[in-house]
């Protein structure tokens, strides 16, 4: 590699040569490999305080009393339709959820779709009525989009990108960079089952399963838990890469240490029993209606309380805390009694899962 900053064409560019480095399917894992695509490749290029922050949304201030968050997302799953969702459902909760996780209200959405030539007309008319009927739900309107239609077998079918803008209530601070030791870890509910439900509708599984995709937007749950306890530091929804990723990413981003207890994971005995099966670990399946709020001890009981009355949260447990040393590590005590480092995913082990 050379050293930046380097000249391509005329173009001042602070991106690394890597002569001749290509990419790979692990590059859109959202585990180790996406964090260091967007580290050395984008980050240097787009350079600002919002980016840098690294949330799931960037949130830039307007004026002394308006503070905007602004996120966007491809949606690329395969089949466009499985059990619990479709892409269609799955690109509005997708940006809806990553508004919310920096303790903003969504209101808009645009959508932007790639069709490709020969894509039944009624199988856009289906996903379109979904991303209808999930926007009224979350409480958000589209209010812009494009469409852009390549060659037959350019596109698998059809690609969604979805924007959303939502607005911050004054005194939130939610970031994944403020994890304080001390705090505790709460997830809404059980782990993977997104991402089996996708595999299952692939026919990859190789058994029988009744797992639905969790897909859900997470949005007016949210702004229940910030209005009765407006000190959450960190909410974070764990999608691409799973929990295990998640809270590394958190971990890294507060330069706390993660201790979680293998125990009290919430998962369903029929997606561990897909994972056993497959040889996966349900800490890295990814999740599309599932949130990590961190927080103080004595908010606990609280939000538990808020959650457990809702739809979306029933089965919402504290799976761990937050503590000072080592910095930047997540580790999981054992049913066993012992304890193991849990590392951010590495490469891709469920492509185009949304
Ligand atoms: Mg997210």
């Amino acid at each position: 590699m050379t050293d930046a900053p380097v000249t391509i064409e005329g173009l001042a560019c602070p991106v690394p040569l890597t002569h001749g480095e290509q990419i790979v399917m692990g590059h859109g894992s959202g585990g180790k490999m996406t964090h260091d695509l967007i580290r050395k490749t984008f980050l240097p290029c787009f350079d600002n305080p919002a980016l840098r922050a690294g949330d799931d949304a960037g949130v830039v201030r307007i004026d002394e009393k308006t503070r905007l968050a602004i996120s966007t997302d491809m949606h690329t799953v395969q089949p466009l339709f499985f059990p619990g969702g479709d892409i269609g459902k799955l690109a509005v909760c997708g940006t809806v959820n990553d508004v919310a996780m920096v303790g903003a209200r969504p209101l808009y959405l645009s959508a932007a779709f790639i069709l490709e030539e020969g894509l039944e007309m009624d199988v856009l008319g289906k996903v379109v009525a979904s991303m209808s009927e999930t926007a009224r739900t979350a409480g958000v309107q589209i209010v812009a989009g494009d469409t852009k239609v390549v060659q037959r077998g350019k596109a698998d079918g059809l690609y969604i990108n979805t924007t959303g803008i939502g607005i911050l209530m004054p005194g939130i601070e939610v970031s994944g960079a403020n994890a304080c030791p001390g705090d505790v870890v709460i997830v809404s509910g059980s782990l993977g089952e997104h991402g089996m439900a996708v595999l299952a509708a692939r026919g990859q599984l190789g058994l029988e399963t009744d797992i639905q995709s969790d897909v859900a937007a997470l949005n007016h749950v949210i702004a229940e838990v910030l209005e009765r306890c407006p000190n959450v530091h960190v909410l974070r929804d764990p999608t691409r890469g799973g929990l295990g990723t998640t809270l590394n990413e958190i971990a890294r981003q507060s330069q706390v240490n993660i201790t979680l207890q293998e125990d009290q994971i919430p998962v369903r005995p029929e997606v561990e029993a897909a994972c056993a099966i497959l040889g996966f670990d349900p800490l890295y399946i990814a999740n599309e209606g599932k949130f990590i709020a961190i927080l103080p001890p004595g908010d606990a009981e609280i939000v538990l309380d808020i959650l457990h009355k809702h739809a979306l949260g029933r089965q919402a447990v504290v799976i761990g805390e937050v503590h000072a040393d080592p910095p930047g590590r997540v580790l999981m005590k054992t049913s066993y009694g012992s304890t193991r480092i849990v590392e951010m995913l590495a490469g891709e082990i469920l492509p185009r899962i949304c």
